[in-house]
């Protein structure tokens, strides 16, 4: 069943698990009893796909505390490979 945002005018925000049928009826605090009106939020992405979960962990580490790295992320970048043949000692350099 899926979770729907309300907010009571009084004591802030809460929950309420209900069937999707019974999605537009109104909700009482569980506090004080007053009428909450509902509000919409933004969907749970992070419950998705878990790349996508990476991702967004990712790029949100990233907006406030910027990686230091020294070489280019996600390539897998390996040393000129050194040869030990002779005959290549003899070619013509830059
Ligand atoms: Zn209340």
């Amino acid at each position: 069943m899926p979770t729907y945002a309300f907010r009571c005018p009084h004591c802030g925000g809460f929950d309420v698990i209900r069937p999707m049928r019974e999605a537009g009826a109104p909700a009482t605090c569980p506090e004080c009893g007053t009428a909450a009106r509902r509000v919409f939020e933004s969907p749970a992405l992070r419950a998705g796909d878990p790349r996508m979960r990476r991702a967004l962990d990712a790029s949100e580490r990233s907006a406030d505390e910027p990686a230091v790295v020294s070489s280019v992320p996600g390539r897998n970048r390996r040393a000129t490979p050194i040869s030990r043949d002779p005959r290549h000692a003899r070619l013509p350099r830059p």
